[in-house]
């Protein structure tokens, strides 16, 4: 058994988001949907494990319980430290959950100082005396200012964490991590011993989190987002330049599309200016009875096997809005994913050895349909967007999941054509 971290992901996308950093970093990285149990097999010999949980915005108990279990799961398969991701915009409120489901971890784990640093620098995303940025502002005077589920008002981890935790928070200030590795390890016990059980460090650079990833090699829990996995990963012996894989192209390839982000629609129009096989499925006649699953297959059916088709639900805002008056919110949703879903076990059965799926929504359905648990985690084709792959009946299935406004306008076809870039 090799597995060296085991990884607890607040969300779904997340869970990709830091398993393609693992990836990234040169662990071998399985990312697992949702609550695993004793059914639930891991790719041999990875370094990484990453469990994907719904767990950012569910009530605290259920959070922490999910969470526990996860890491009791993660423990059976090896682990011997744990990482838990959560957003790099902070994404919790005064009842948690970040800091309730760090101190249940650090409780399991029997370790007093958890060290934090959500600090994303690719994606803008730095801490600076303890404060979060969002690239030049802020995180309180960003977008997240006015987030839906968790509007971000403070820009002060110290002071969030510590609405969130009776437990002491301190700052690890960034003068101290350019001093290097020795220097961090030597402030972590300092603070320790201080009686500190929550280290908010700083960070501005990919190379700031190297430094405190080798400082804590040996911390049996550390928690961030997924610049910090990142260094942790490099800082493993076992790191290794895993060897460059080109496009996956067994199989006939498809993309299932559920997602009506902005995004997503440009790749869908993208898709179809190249003159490639597409087909909108008719919702309000799947609502009415019609067989749309039996005909979008006979029309696979009758498709050039050597291009990529596609396949989507994905409809403007006003589209969308007519079928929800329609057919109501979730019930739209449910019966999109159901076609979804039975449209990728079939085409599976059929061939197809490729498969996007856009949609964070939409993937979980899919892989659920698939009956796909964990999957190996690739190479990333667009940032955060890596090819996965899974063992399922019909054998290996490369699997792509993509949230909604991931991606380049070109991924389809750049992911699913060995010439795609030129296309
Ligand atoms: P994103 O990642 O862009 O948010 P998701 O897959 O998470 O995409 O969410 C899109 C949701 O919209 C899914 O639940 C999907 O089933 C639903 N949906 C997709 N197409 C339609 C449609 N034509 N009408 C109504 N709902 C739809």
């Amino acid at each position: 058994m090799t597995l060296r971290i085991g990884c607890i992901a607040d969300d779904f996308t997340g869970g990709t988001d830091v398993a393609a950093a693992f990836r990234r970093a040169g662990l071998r990285t399985a990312l697992v949907f949702g609550t695993p149990d004793t059914t639930t097999e891991l790719p041999a010999d990875c370094d990484a494990a990453v469990v994907a949980l719904k767990s950012r915005s569910t009530p605290v108990d259920q959070a922490v319980a999910d969470s526990l279990a996860a890491q009791r799961w993660l423990w059976t398969k090896g682990a011997a430290q744990t990482y838990f991701k959560y957003c790099s915009t902070f994404d919790s409120t005064p009842q948690g959950n970040i800091g309730p489901v760090t101190d249940a971890l650090a409780d399991a784990a029997s370790t007093r100082l958890t060290l934090h640093c959500p600090a994303s620098p690719p994606n803008g995303r730095t801490v600076y005396q303890g404060h979060l940025f969002v690239h030049d502002q802020l995180l309180s005077d960003s977008p997240l200012r006015h987030h839906p589920l968790n509007p971000m008002t403070d820009s002060s981890l110290i002071r969030l964490l510590s609405a969130q935790t009776h437990r002491p928070v301190a700052l690890l200030d960034l003068a101290t991590v350019r001093r290097g590795v020795e220097a961090v390890r030597e402030a972590v016990l300092r603070h320790q011993q201080r009686g500190v059980r929550h280290l908010v460090a700083d960070g501005l650079t990919d190379e700031d989190l190297a430094v405190l990833g080798a400082a804590l090699l040996e911390s049996p829990l550390v928690a961030g987002a997924a610049g910090l996995a990142e260094g942790l990963g490099r800082a493993y012996p076992t790191a290794t330049q895993l060897a460059a894989e080109p496009v996956p192209h067994h199989g006939r390839a498809a993309v299932l599309a559920g997602s009506s982000s902005a995004r997503t629609l440009e790749q869908i129009a993208h898709f179809n200016a190249a003159g490639l096989p597409s087909l909108h499925l008719d919702v309000l006649a799947a609502a009415s009875g019609r067989d749309v699953v039996g005909e979008t297959l006979s029309w696979f059916d009758r498709q050039d096997p050597a291009l990529p088709v596609l396949v989507y639900a994905s409809a403007s805002p006003e589209e969308l809005n007519a079928v929800q008056t329609q057919l109501g919110v979730a019930q739209a949703a449910d019966l999109v994913e159901e076609v979804l879903g039975t449209l990728a076990v079939e085409m599976a059965g059929q061939g197809v050895g490729r498969l996007l799926v856009a949609g964070g929504e939409t993937s979980g359905a899919v892989t659920t349909a698939l009956g796909v648990r964990a999957v190996l985690v690739g190479e990333e084709t667009d940032p955060g967007v890596p090819w996965t792959y899974a063992a399922t009946k019909n054998g290996e299935l490369a699997l792509m999941l993509k949230s909604g406004n991931f991606g380049a306008p070109d991924l389809f076809i750049r992911a699913l054509t060995p010439e795609g870039a030129s296309r």
